[in-house]
Parts: C-alpha cells; sequence; structure tokens
C-alpha cells in the first residue's frame, strides 16, 4: 500500500510532522527500560529543562494534548459554580467540545468580544462586576491565549493590562499557549516576561504544533495551585505510562533552542506570505500577521478554485475567513506556490 503524502496544505501547523531535533532525542530515549508514569530521567530533564526556559521554580506536568491541558488546568483553577472568562473565539469555547465544563463538573465558560482576538478588557470587567448575587456563576479565571486564534499575539505591554486587572477583579489568570512558542519567537522576549512575571499562574504550552509528535506540557507558577494535578490527569486517561515519549522531545527542542528556532521559522513564513498576498489588489488581510498565521478574505470562487487545485486550508476559524499556517516544516516554496495560485485564481475570470 502506498501512501500518498499531502503537499499543497496550510490548514494547521499540526498537519507537520515530527521536527528532527525531536525524532533525535525520541530515538535516545528509546533504548533500555526506563521507569513508567514520569518517574524517569527525561521526564525530570525535561521538567528542568521548562524550570530554565521560564528561569522560575514551576511545576509541570505533561499530558497527550491541548484539550485536555487546557480543561484540566482550568477544573483545577475552579469550583463548579465558578465561571471562566474567555474570548468568544477562544479554543476553549468553540473547539474543546465542552472539556472545560465537564472536567470541571461544569464550571461555566462566559466570553467576551475583543478586536484580532483578544480580550476587551472592559468587556472583562463589565462581566465580573455587572452581577454580584449568588445566582450568578462566580467568576474566578481570564483565561486568554498566546498567541491568539486569529494569529495575534498580546504584547508585554497589554499583559501587564491584562495583570492590572486580574489582580484587581482577584482572578486567576490562564494562559493557552498552544502556540505560546510562536509568540515568545515573534515577540524576541524571555519567556517569563509573558508568563509569571506578568502575573499568570497556569499556562497551556503546546509541544504539538512546533514539531513534536505530539504533547502538551501543564505549567503552574503559582505551585500552589498544582495540589493534586496529577490525580486529575491520570483520572482523565492523559497520564501516559511510557511518559519517556511525551517528555523527551521537551528537552530535545528546548535544550539547543530548536523550539524557537522552528517557531521563527513558521512566523517568518506568514510574514513572507502575507507580504506577497498583500501585493495581490483582489484580497484583503483580515487580522494583523504577527506569527504563524495569515488571515485573507478571497472571493467565495477564488476559494473553490484553489480547493480544486488541491490546496488545504480552513475557513471555519474566528470570523470565517481563509487561514493559512505555517509550521516548522513550510518551506519558501510551499509559500511560492501557494501565492502564485492564489494570485492566477484572483485573476482568472
Ligand atoms: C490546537 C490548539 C489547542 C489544542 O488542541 P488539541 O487538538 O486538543 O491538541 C488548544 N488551543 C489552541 C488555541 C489551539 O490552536
Amino acid at each position: 500500500m502506498t501512501i500518498k503524502p499531502i503537499r499543497n496544505q496550510f490548514a494547521s501547523d499540526n498537519y507537520a510532522g515530527i521536527c528532527p531535533e525531536a525524532w533525535q532525542v525520541l530515538q535516545q530515549a528509546d533504548s533500555g527500560y526506563a521507569t513508567s508514569y514520569g518517574d524517569d530521567p527525561w521526564t525530570a530533564k525535561a521538567c528542568d529543562a521548562l524550570r530554565d526556559f521560564f528561569d522560575t521554580d514551576c511545576e509541570v506536568f505533561f499530558v497527550f494534548n491541548g484539550t485536555a491541558a487546557n480543561s484540566l488546568a482550568l477544573a483545577s483553577l475552579c469550583q463548579s459554580y465558578h465561571s471562566v472568562i474567555c474570548h468568544e473565539t477562544a479554543h476553549v469555547e468553540t473547539d474543546e467540545c465542552g472539556a472545560s465544563e465537564f472536567f470541571s463538573n461544569g464550571t461555566k465558560l462566559l466570553t467576551v468580544g475583543g478586536a484580532d482576538g483578544k480580550v476587551d478588557l472592559a468587556e472583562v470587567e463589565h462581566t465580573v462586576k455587572k452581577r454580584s448575587d449568588i445566582h450568578y456563576p462566580k467568576p474566578r479565571v481570564l483565561s486568554i491565549t498566546q498567541t491568539t486564534e486569529l494569529g495575534t499575539l498580546y504584547t508585554p505591554d497589554e499583559l501587564v493590562a491584562v495583570h492590572g486587572l486580574t489582580k484587581r477583579l482577584k482572578l486567576k489568570l490562564h494562559v493557552d499557549g498552544a502556540r505560546f512558542a510562536n509568540a515568545v519567537a515573534a515577540l524576541k522576549v524571555h519567556p517569563k516576561e509573558l508568563t509569571w512575571r506578568a502575573g499568570v499562574d497556569v499556562l497551556t504550552f503546546g509541544g504539538t504544533k512546533c514539531g513534536m509528535p505530539m504533547g502538551e506540557a501543564v505549567v503552574f507558577f503559582d505551585k500552589t495551585l498544582a495540589g493534586e494535578f496529577d490525580y486529575r490527569c491520570k483520572q482523565a486517561g492523559q497520564l501516559a505510562s511510557k511518559m519517556r515519549y511525551l517528555s523527551a522531545p521537551w528537552f530535545g527542542l528546548l535544550r539547543e533552542g530548536a523550539m524557537l528556532r522552528h517557531a521563527g521559522h513558521a512566523n517568518a513564513c506568514a510574514g513572507k506570505l502575507a507580504a506577497e498576498l498583500a501585493a495581490i489588489p483582489q484580497i484583503r488581510l483580515v487580522h494583523p500577521t504577527e506569527a504563524n498565521a495569515v488571515f485573507v478574505q478571497l472571493p467565495e470562487r477564488c476559494i473553490d478554485k484553489l480547493r480544486a487545485r488541491g490546496w488545504v486550508f480552513y475557513t471555519f476559524i474566528g470570523s470565517g475567513h481563509c487561514r493559512f499556517m505555517c509550521s516548522w516544516a513550510t518551506t519558501d516554496a510551499d509559500i511560492a506556490a501557494l501565492a502564485s495560485d492564489i494570485r492566477d485564481t484572483t485573476q482568472e475570470h
């Protein structure tokens, strides 16, 4: 049987395979026996690599995917009668099938608007303050996404404002960092400036989309919130027995900076694509390209023609425009081919 690889795709960074550094460290980790359930040297090294990365003593857990990471992290911050405030396009709201509500036994998500995928702080404040009675689900957490679902970034200054508000309103701060590496690479600041220095209590840190085979790290900067999180993971079916295969890639990608190199490459690819597309008169970029996603408005007939030519991309994210997502594996040739086909389809009649 032959399996034909997909070539023409900008659908998602999770279409990409395993990056060489992750593959290499998996091979190294795959020698002999190792203790199961996370009591192995690779997991210890990966946790230390994350502590070094953030330059702080944080509590780290590895789970299989982002939905689990987000929903278990949020569940650990909340009682069932609490609520979590997030953007209306947040992955936890739109793409996790109610997992946060499920794992927290009913904690309600309350959504707010805001330009380009970033929460409007006045709306957050209004959502918290509009009710204080016992009939309203008590706001407990603000969850933001970095980079956002619309490919934009919260700058360090914006995070200072977010933290000012969460402190004032006594909210915990959670970051969905499925593409956190892209944010660090784009903003060129130390990861601590985007996390614990900015008041982030818990980060779900994505590995899958930056070149690992699978897996996300849940990082508790407030270690007191991590109590019994291991039980939560186990009960949810998220405690890997051969943990070394989830954890070793973190060590592999962090030890020589491969993670930020790959994320920076994906961001640069999106920048190039955005520049090519911005030059085509018929199309409009709908959000600023700040990391590895390019969102454009294309005429319907162009979308159909691109799909007929074999291009794979999403139109269901956010406001329903075309999203072109770059990854560590995107090449200049991919970008040139897509830009050329988009140019063709907008010019054909
Ligand atoms: C991809 C993604 C996740 C993780 O999704 P899983 O499919 O559950 O791994 C979480 N948040 C955001 C913003 C994402 O893009």
